[in-house]
């Protein structure tokens, strides 16, 4: 067998020759970022991909998640998961907001909606959800308890490009969608990122907020940050858009060969989705139960001696990291579901081209345990 390394993802990138046509054409036009043609090319081009009316482009998604909480005033305490990347909690720090952890649902690992009542007081003013590897948020539960206590609605859906719902594109749901084209997410610009809006007066607003606040050459009215997506990042989009169909078809069929060599491991659970129509499988996470001969740990350190990266996401929790270790909802008390997800857990490699004797590989490693 060979023992070439295997990495939990690959970018994914389109034929180079594709994109150098547009690299000519910034050359010729001068024009690098501040919302050149690339830019308003792609933020159009997305709006018609996903199913939406307005994005704005962000040059990651870590300011734009910044940059939504901005947009909406959000201040004092906020809702949100532990079991996510650490971004999602430092956009909150970055607007010297409190997180208030609140546990997941045990089946998709997103925040659990009958939890998260409980954890409102009269400084709550919004939810953060994470639609966690691109599974939907109950949506309509946390839209409901939201109404209910007049508080907004930012999901972080950096997992989430392209997922559907019965309903149209997941991205709709709550007052702004933030996501991420990191290099490792499925859609990548390099690094980039977008805010859905529901409106064009909020993305105009948002627009303003990502160019130091800048009404016209003269006047500023708000303190903005540099939020702006350059022309080379908002061009290769572009370029990837065109094969992002192919590359969701790809990841799919690794998905569905997964599932179907690991159904008889046991002691080994594969997270389903949650409901949705249309999936991006951007991530195969596995949960190594009780009954599976060796840890967690011990599964992962085996990968890595055959060179097989898998990675522990989401562990540690975020609620674990020292500046929120500290805060009254990090104790592992309320955070129950997540700090057990968070021991189990473990996402296999997944990307376009992965080949099949790649998967076979990782499943070899994953039933070694069973034969000693
Ligand atoms: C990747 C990611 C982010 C941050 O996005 P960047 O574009 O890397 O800044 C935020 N939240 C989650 C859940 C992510 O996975």
């Amino acid at each position: 067998m060979s023992d070439k390394p295997i990495y939990v993802t690959q970018p994914f990138l389109p034929p180079l020759e594709e994109f150098t046509g547009y690299l000519e054409q910034i050359w010729k036009n001068k024009t690098l970022t501040n919302g050149g043609p690339f830019h308003q090319q792609l933020e159009k081009a997305l709006c018609d991909y996903l199913g939406v009316e307005h994005i704005a482009l962000f040059n990651n998604g870590t300011i734009a998640l910044i940059t939504a909480l901005q947009a909406l005033e959000i201040k004092g305490e906020v809702i949100t998961t532990p079991y996510s990347f650490v971004a999602t909690a430092h956009s909150l720090l970055w607007n010297g907001i409190e997180p208030i952890f609140v546990d997941v649902d045990p089946n998709t690992l997103n925040l659990d909606p009958l939890k998260i009542e409980a954890a409102i007081t009269p400084k709550t003013s919004a939810i953060m959800p994470v639609h966690c590897y691109g599974h939907p948020c109950d949506v309509d539960a946390i839209q409901e308890i939201a109404e209910r206590h007049n508080l907004k609605v930012i999901y972080d859906a950096a997992h989430a490009f392209g997922v559907q719902c019965d309903c149209g594109s997941v991205l709709k749901h709550g007052d702004l969608s933030v996501l991420s084209f990191h290099a490792t997410k499925v859609f990548n610009t390099f690094e980039g990122g977008a805010i859905v809006c529901p409106d064009a007066e909020t993305k105009h607003y948002i627009d303003q907020l990502k160019n130091f606040g800048f009404v016209d050459e003269v006047t500023v009215d708000i303190a903005g940050i540099n939020g702006k997506m350059s022309e080379i990042n908002a061009a290769f989009g572009l370029v990837q858009l065109k094969h992002i169909d192919a590359a969701l078809e790809e990841r799919k069929k690794v998905d569905l060969q997964y599932r179907s060599l690991l159904k008889d491991i046991k002691g080994i659970r594969c997270l389903e989705g949650s409901g949705e129509k249309f999936s991006n499988y951007s991530y195969f996470p596995i949960l190594v139960e009780e009954e599976y001969p060796i840890t967690r740990d011990e599964l992962y350190k085996k990968l890595k001696d055959n060179g097989i990266f898998a990675r522990r996401y989401f562990y540690p929790l975020i609620s674990e990291f020292p500046m929120y270790k500290d805060l009254h909802s990090s104790v592992p008390s309320n955070l129950l579901v997540a700090s057990d997800a968070a021991k189990k857990v473990l996402c296999l490699p997944i990307y376009p081209g992965l080949m099949s004797e790649d998967q076979e590989r990782v499943v070899a490693v994953l039933r070694s345990p069973f034969s000693r």
